[in-house]
């Protein structure tokens, strides 16, 4: 997404609203919430000029506590509304976001289908492994074999792999971060806005009130001999997920193939950029269809005056 030089110096205080927040106290959505209101300041972006799309779950109150045009949609369902919003005006920048039992389970048909749409926008999943909101039961990334203090018993049916799905699904940018280094996951957050083209943040977040597993001490590794995070970044082992060439398909392959196998690995768990290729978006193809969208953005365009002769002609 094309982002306009900041006109003055902004801060996360000017992305905060006055809303009282009830999230649970430790919840790893609040580092998540800081992240988006970071990468906004970093790209010193105008309030008004946002706009942030949920879906449903604790993740979806997300907009509530963003000083910017929000909007909380239905179960499953934000990435349809947002793009709607992203192709209507071209001139804010949209931010989709939610859970992943909201958009790995019920969503997943939109989360694959914006994939291969290249729509020019930003899609942060807050990734913890339970539908919190409901009280914890699994949600569609929790492992076989796997049991919260919130399930009677272990998880029958695997967990599904977020990256690898965008990858296959056409994703041009494909991250990964996590909720409680809110100072990595914004720098991630604003390479995702700024990048031209579908995005996906999968954003590894802790919920202390239903998932006992994969806990901050969990994350810290406090329970290993050595006492080592389960985390590592990608860009600090020299991993590079960039296609430099868009027209070499083998390059692209093989970064495609290397972020998937990247995506496997456990313990410790990479976080950072996995992929990241600048194609022809939704919009560019749109543009070439509907030349007047390249002047002006669909608000701005006089539908209701426009000359139908030529169509009804066609329709005869
Ligand atoms: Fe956060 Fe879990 Fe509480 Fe929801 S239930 S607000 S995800 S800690
Ligand atoms: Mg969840």
């Amino acid at each position: 997404m094309s982002v306009e030089a900041p006109v003055k110096k902004l801060t996360v205080k000017d992305y905060k609203s006055d809303l009282h927040n009830d999230w649970c106290p430790g919840c790893g959505d609040f580092g998540i919430l800081t992240g988006i209101q970071m990468a906004l300041a970093q790209l010193g972006l105008d309030p008004d000029k946002v706009a942030v799309f949920s879906g449903i779950g604790c993740s979806g109150k997300t907009p509530h506590y963003i000083k910017a045009y929000g909007f909380h949609t239905l179960h499953g369902r934000v990435l349809p509304v947002a793009t709607g919003a992203r192709l209507a005006n071209s001139g804010v920048t949209v931010i989709a976001l939610g859970g992943d039992g909201d958009g790995y389970g019920i969503g997943s048909g939109y989360f694959v289908n914006s994939g291969r749409r290249n729509v020019d926008m930003p899609y942060l999943v807050h990734n913890n492994n339970v539908y919190g909101l409901t009280k914890g039961q699994a949600s569609p990334t929790l492992s076989k074999g796997k049991k919260t203090k919130s399930m009677p018993e272990q998880a029958i049916q695997d967990g599904i792999n977020p990256i690898a799905m965008a990858v296959a699904a056409g994703y041009t940018f494909i991250a990964r971060g996590y909720a409680l280094e809110p100072k990595h996951l914004s720098g991630i957050i604003a390479r995702a806005i700024e990048h031209k083209g579908a995005a996906l943040v999968d954003v590894l977040q802790t919920c202390p009130t239903y998932n006992d597993l994969y806990t901050k001490e969990w994350y810290e590794g406090a329970d290993l001999p050595e006492k080592r995070s389960r985390l590592y970044k990608l860009e600090e082992q020299g991993f590079d997920p960039v296609v430099h060439d868009i027209t070499d398909e083998q390059e692209i392959v093989q970064k495609k193939a290397a972020a998937v196998i990247k995506s496997y690995e456990k313990e410790p768990i990479p976080i950072g950029i996995y992929y990241q290729a600048e194609l022809p978006t939704y919009e560019d193809a749109l543009r070439q269809r509907i030349p007047i969208l390249a002047d002006k953005a669909l608000v701005d365009v006089d539908v209701w005056n426009r000359d139908i002769a030529a169509l009804l002609e066609a329709m005869r």
